[in-house]
């Protein structure tokens, strides 16, 4: 076995991770960092960015939002029921976060909110200009992924700093002596052991979004049944795990849920071409919720997984579907391609002709429902009533924006089902606002901190889509935080 010392270890190399052992590296910390995969950035990769409130970015957009109003904001959203210290520390370190990772050479593309809606519905679904998109690497417009130019530029700020990245090294074990952290067991990739001591340990290994077991233990999803959530390779709940065996408190888990295809990412421009404020039915053929409310993924993805079967089917007919290409979509995604409807026909046929089960084409809208499988009663009689609703140009169902009251009754129609989806888990470990963890009774475990999403506990039962970034967002701050209160012990000690 090989034994390695140093000040402070800190477990994993994704977001929080990095900015973890970036700020104890400042801090005057040496600093290990075990790494299972063989990059860093971890989920962050995928994404586009964090959220910062007060930056220099909304300073110069003249975004007046401070990070007291983004507090009171999140605490009404969350009606109270997080830890408001912790809430309150983290928006207002945020806007420094992002002046930080700017100086680390980090370049954003502008800052966002999650999507744009017209006014009518704007007090409903659009949030405040937090979301800090960063700006691609190479140039272009930002889209999936584009976050990676962050997490490579933060990784190579950590090794300037000194600090050590075992890659390929996952954690399996947290050393406990007198009830404090003291250390780590790790495997490398050839299979050999290493004991590592420090004076704390950081843990930050992402959540569970890759253990099928763990999400319907701990959320009652069914992996590919009744949640489709990205299942990024290595996300087993590791340090969740670690941390209740070494007898730290639970939190609530939930999935931070969204809606999506399933292998959505195959058939983005399905996924984008859909989300749009047409006709939305249950399996019984019946409307769940304002259309245009839908650009919401939040507010969405609970609302789907209320219907039977936790499953929606987003429909338009060949009238909307000229439109949408003439025109561009109703409601604009800044996740999907804008031009998605110049690509309609060629993913749509491909898809068709491979059998691609959550979507369905008919003449008539019996037909469409028996294909879809939703019950063809109901979908002809929701149908009529919605066609009169928009030839009457009101909706007195849920008031949808009349602007979208599009009739449905030009075959081919076109059906795609939607299913319920999440970016990943959230919470776990029961943690203070230092992001220190603490036992069931709320008592510190010295030595041992925990940050991401693996102790992201603030958002209660549902992503604040109106202050987006957030999951970055905490990400960043939290491992901050940990990192600048694990150094300052250990420069102590
Ligand atoms: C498609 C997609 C898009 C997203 N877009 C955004 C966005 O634009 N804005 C936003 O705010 N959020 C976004 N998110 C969410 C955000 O990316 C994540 O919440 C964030 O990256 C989580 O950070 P983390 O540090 O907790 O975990 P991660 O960044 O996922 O890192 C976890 C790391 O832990 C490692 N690990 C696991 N187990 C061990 C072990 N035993 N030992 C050592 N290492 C281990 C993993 O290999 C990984 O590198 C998105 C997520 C997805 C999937």
């Amino acid at each position: 076995m090989k034994s390695i010392t140093t000040d402070v270890i800190v477990v994993a190399a994704g977001l929080s991770g990095l900015a973890a052992c970036i700020a104890a590296a400042e801090n005057g910390a040496k600093v290990t960092v075990f790494e299972k995969s063989n990059t860093t950035g971890g989920a962050a990769n995928m994404g586009m960015g964090p959220l910062g409130v007060g930056s220099p970015i909304q300073r110069e957009h003249m975004v007046a939002l401070t990070p007291g109003e983004a507090f009171r904001k999140h605490m009404y959203y969350t009606h109270y029921r997080v830890d408001a210290r912790m809430v309150r520390d983290y928006y207002f370190k945020s806007g420094d976060t992002i002046e930080w990772l700017m100086d680390m050479g980090v370049e954003f593309a502008g800052v966002q909110r999650a999507f744009s809606a017209p006014e009518a519905t704007r007090a409903y679904s659009d949030g405040e200009f937090t979301w800090h998109v960063v700006k691609p690497e190479g140039g272009g417009a930002p889209g999936p992924r584009c976050a990676t130019a962050m997490t490579k530029k933060m990784t190579e700020k950590a090794r300037e700093l000194g600090v050590e990245f075992l890659m390929e090294t996952p954690v399996n074990k947290i050393i406990m002596e007198d009830g404090k952290a003291v250390g780590v067991l790790a495997k490398d990739k050839d299979g050999e052991e290493i004991e590592a001591r420090a004076k704390s340990v950081i843990l930050a290994t992402g959540g569970f979004g890759d253990n099928p077991k763990m999400i319907q233990e701990q959320t009652g999803y069914e992996f590919g049944k009744t949640i489709f959530n990205f299942a990024i390779p290595g996300m087993k709940g590791d340090g969740i795990n670690m941390a209740w065996e070494a007898g730290a408190g639970r939190t609530e888990c939930t999935m931070e849920l969204m809606y999506q295809l399933p292998d959505n990412m195959n058939h983005f421009i399905l996924d984008g071409a859909f989300r749009q404020p047409s006709l939305w039915v249950n399996r019984n053929g019946d409307r769940f919720m304002p259309e245009d409310q839908i650009a919401n993924t939040t507010f969405t993805g609970n609302a789907i997984t209320a219907q039977p079967g936790s499953v929606a089917y987003a429909i338009f007919d060949s009238k909307l579907l000229k439109k949408y290409k003439k025109r561009g979509p109703d409601i604009v995604s800044h996740v999907h391609p804008h031009d998605l409807f110049d690509h309609f026909d060629e993913q749509w046929e491909k898809d068709l002709a491979e059998g691609y089960e959550p979507i369905c084409q008919a003449d008539t809208i019996e037909e469409l429902a028996e294909k879809a499988g939703i019950d063809v009663e109901g979908l002809v009689k929701q149908v009529e009533e919605y066609n009169d609703m928009c030839d009457a140009g009101f909706d007195e169902l849920f008031e949808k924006d009349r602007a979208y009251m599009q009739n449905i009754e030009k075959g081919p129609f076109y059906c795609c089902r939607q299913n319920v989806g999440a970016y990943g888990s959230l919470g776990g470990v029961l943690i203070n606002h230092k992001t220190q963890v603490m036992n069931q009774e709320a008592k510190v475990i010295p030595g041992l901190y925990c940050v991401g999403t693996d102790a992201c506990n603030i958002f209660g039962d549902s992503y604040p889509f109106i202050l987006s970034g957030n999951t970055m967002g905490f990400c960043l701050n939290s491992g901050r935080i940990a990192g600048e209160n694990a150094a300052e012990e250990a420069v102590e000690f």
